[in-house]
């Protein structure tokens, strides 16, 4: 099993080369994000990741989570290594101080989170959901919520849950039956949700769930949805635990990965109704629980790229160690010992194709990140209104882009191990079936095209999308000045992307309002096509960025030279898939649409 350390020099680069750290650090309330003090944030925290975190994934994956007598009982190791998590301050570092968190970037905390999913996904699974409802709450809860529930879910000391799915009601959130009575000052909520992550568990004192519901005169559909904050233990006025609540884990489900991970069915009151508290107004639940699924969506895509590392690290480490062949150039001859599969061209490309792709992910998803932080401090409201806009549009991308391509890295992987990657002992298999929720859970990637298409193109006459083009053609034009083919093939590469993916742009805008169906037949295409295209982009940055520091010398020339190579790799194997996904979305569309069930 090959350990795991965070790639920390390529996390720095594109902090400080493709997406200037110093510039955020320069927004207000950021001050304490100096370059200098990141890069010691993040060594120690690659300290709790490679030590603590990733050495139990693959016990945590054997064992799996269990419920013994109504009480969940996590894999041997995960309680202690939560203790250390947040004891050292880990799970408050985005958050507002006011409420114990340490106010660092989310740009900062996207590096982090990419290590702790990559070390362990189903221990990062935890935190992730709780950073969702501390927003949640941070921005719908009243003052007396938040002051009594912020700085203990931001100190770690209780976690926080997502209750949407029941039976009936998955990707059609409206669905949703759980019931919620008003009685005072609070709400009783009976029904059932399943598919809980972190439901239950024995890390913390108390769980802190966040309940979508229905009031008993509500609108149908999500226009009549509320959200009500339901804790296992009731809380007293001055925090200290009161009552069990009316709520309970029923059963863990069984699945294809992520074991570690306790999924659960909850009953929501059995005997009379569990207590819960409405957050944000009644039927304005979609709206507050958006907040958390925004938030949650960005941190499951940053999962896509933390696996595919992970994977790529241990098809490394093998590629270099197994000898098998004779290397393709001597074999001709037919002299020459076996040597390392790496040599051999395919498995090269296997290699590359992971390399390039996770540098694509990283530059696009930590890209959302920055944007984040200055749709949130940007002093200029026009600059915090256009990131807001790039922030929006980039969601869903993330989200799907990033977890596709996240299992399919993590299935070049297996491949690079050749049958061992089949037998669970390497770990290889172990990173393909956890890739394998990741296009489902938070949204499907269905639905994140979408609401790609729908919310973030149509809805908005395009225009966030014609911003970030008219910036990727900025880049072009840096591109086609530097000398040299490596630059000239990707500054082609990009060019027809672009064109691409402006031709699908105004090919959606065109048929929506006609045909939406048509429109949304091609829709995973383009959600494909942006990852493609805008992962291209950041990966250009970074060989732009990388030329820059080549130019002005430094130790770093061998790895700067490495980027090089990588952006004429993404640009001559990735970037051609553009204009093929606009042909499947533009002349596909109707052969789908014409599909009936007679045809299956
Ligand atoms: C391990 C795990 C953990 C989870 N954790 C949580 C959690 O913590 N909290 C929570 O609330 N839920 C959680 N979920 C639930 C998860 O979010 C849902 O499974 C997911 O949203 C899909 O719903 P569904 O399973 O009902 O699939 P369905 O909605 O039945 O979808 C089936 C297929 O139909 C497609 N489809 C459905 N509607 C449309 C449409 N309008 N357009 C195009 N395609 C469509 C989908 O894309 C999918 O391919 C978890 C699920 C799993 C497996």
């Amino acid at each position: 099993m090959t350990a795991y350390s965070a790639p920390l020099k390529d996390m720095a680069f594109v902090l400080n080369r493709v997406l200037d750290l110093k510039g955020v650090s320069a927004l207000p309330g950021y001050e304490a994000a100096e370059p200098a003090l990141v890069e010691q944030v993040l060594e120690e925290a690659n300290r709790l990741a490679r030590d603590v975190l990733a050495p139990l994934n693959a016990p945590g994956d054997r064992a799996g989570s269990r419920i013994e007598n109504g009480v969940v009982r996590t894999p041997d190791g995960f309680k202690a290594a939560y203790g250390q998590f947040t004891q050292g301050g880990w799970n408050g570092v985005p958050f507002d101080p006011d409420y114990g968190g340490q106010g660092l970037p989310w740009l900062v905390q996207q590096a982090l989170a990419e290590m702790w999913q990559s070390a362990n996904m189903s221990f990062g699974l935890c935190p992730l959901l709780t950073q969702g409802a501390i927003e949640l709450l941070h921005a719908h809860g009243t003052d007396a919520q938040k002051a009594l529930y912020l700085p203990r879910m931001i100190a770690g000391e209780w976690t926080g849950t997502m209750n949407l799915t029941e039976p009936q009601a998955g990707s059609d959130v409206g669905a949703v039956k759980t019931r919620a009575l008003p009685e005072g000052d609070h709400y009783r909520i009976t029904g059932q949700k399943i598919y809980i992550t972190y439901g239950d568990h024995d890390w913390t004192d108390n769980v802190i769930h966040m309940v979508l519901a229905r009031l008993p005169d509500a609108p149908e559909g999500t226009k009549g949805i509320s959200l009500f904050l339901v804790p296992k233990f009731l809380v007293n006025p001055d925090g200290s635990l009161g009552e069990r609540n009316d709520l309970r884990p029923v059963s863990l489900e069984h699945k294809l990965g992520i074991n570690a991970s306790p999924t659960c069915v909850m009953a929501y009151g059995d005997n009379g109704g569990a207590i819960g508290y409405l957050v944000g107004g009644e039927n304005r639940g979609m709206e507050c629980m958006f907040t958390m699924m925004n938030n949650a969506r960005l941190a499951v895509g940053t999962q896509g790229l933390s696996i595919a590392e992970r994977a790529y690290q241990q098809a490394l480490d093998y590629a270099k160690t197994r000898i098998q062949s004779r290397d393709a150039s001597g074999s001709a001859k037919g002299d020459g010992a076996p040597v390392a599969i790496i040599r051999h061209p395919d498995v090269r490309r296997m290699l590359m194709s992971m390399k390039a792709g996770i540098e694509a992910m990283r530059g696009l998803s930590y890209l959302a990140a920055w944007a984040l932080d200055h749709s949130k401090r940007n002093p200029d409201d026009g600059e915090r209104a256009r990131a807001q806009r790039l922030i929006d549009l980039l969601t869903p991308i993330v989200k799907g882009w990033c977890t596709d391509l996240g299992i399919e890295i993590a299935s070049t992987g297996v491949q690079v191990h050749g049958g061992m990657g089949f037998i669970e002992e390497t770990g290889a298999a172990q990173h393909y079936r956890d890739a394998r929720i990741l296009p489902i859970y938070e949204g499907t990637n269905g639905i994140q095209a979408n609401d790609l298409v729908g919310r973030k193109i149509v809805r908005d006459e395009a225009a966030s999308m014609h911003e970030l083009l008219a910036e990727m053609a900025g880049t072009l034009d840096v591109l086609r000045q530097q000398p040299g083919d490596d630059m000239e093939v990707v500054a082609r590469a990009l060019e027809d992307g672009i064109d691409a993916l402006e031709l699908a742009t105004g090919w959606l805008m065109a048929t929506f309002p006609e045909d939406r169906a048509l429109a949304l037949a091609g829709a995973s295409y383009y959600l494909k096509l942006c990852g493609i295209v805008i992962g291209g982009w950041m990966v250009a940055r970074g060989a732009l960025a990388a030329l820059n520091g080549l130019s002005a010398g430094g130790e770093d020339a061998g790895f700067l030279e490495a980027k090089l190579v990588t952006a004429r790799f993404y640009a001559e194997h990735y970037l051609p898939q553009a204009t093929g996904l606009l042909a499947a979305m533009v002349e596909g569309g109707q052969s789908t649409l014409a599909l009936d069930e007679t045809q299956f």
